[in-house]
């Protein structure tokens, strides 16, 4: 029970950052718009974009960025209730914490020691992805970084052969 529970949460963070980097995160660097206007604004917040903008579409971007882990939620409730919404608070817990940019903000060195062994993503990290686009991938794990920075590459090269040939 417990440990189906720990399985459920744990691949709603494995997958649902998986499908995040690669489906939506790189791709959006490279075609989108949105997520680069906004989430790397210093607000990030996707609602006060489209009031303040008056462009509605910005909302599908941060849906998007939401939905790799929302349509995991029928796939993993069978294994876990209990640990698919538990995989889902982390998620969203772990969004908030990545977030904390504060100057004065460092993470204790017993956590940042944890998160290197687990591959976590500290604030410090998600930082440098903030201030430079094409650096530091994986929301939630690291090991998603060096994959993603190839396939970013992979990309902006599909996309410039793709304007030649237009
Ligand atoms: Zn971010
Ligand atoms: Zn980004």
């Amino acid at each position: 029970m417990i440990l189906q529970a720990g399985l459920a949460a744990f691949l709603m963070l494995l997958i649902g950052d998986f499908l995040a980097t690669f489906v939506y995160h790189v791709p959006e660097h490279v075609f989108g718009r949105y997520h680069a206007v906004v989430h790397h604004s210093p607000r990030r917040s996707f609602v006060r974009y489209v009031i303040r903008k008056g462009q509605p579409q910005a909302l599908v971007s941060g849906f998007l960025a939401a939905f790799p882990y929302l349509m995991l939620v029928p796939l993993l409730w069978p294994l876990s209730a209990g640990g698919t919404l538990l995989g889902l608070g982390l998620a969203e817990l772990h969004v908030i914490w990545r977030h904390q940019f504060a100057p004065g903000y460092r993470t204790p060195t017993a956590v940042k020691r944890l998160c290197q062994l687990c591959f976590i993503t500290t604030p410090e990290r998600h930082l440098i992805h903030h201030q430079n686009g094409n650096l530091a991938f994986g929301d939630v794990f690291t090991f998603y970084g060096q994959p993603a920075a190839q396939w970013l590459q992979f990309l902006r090269r599909l996309k410039r052969q793709l304007s030649q040939t237009a």
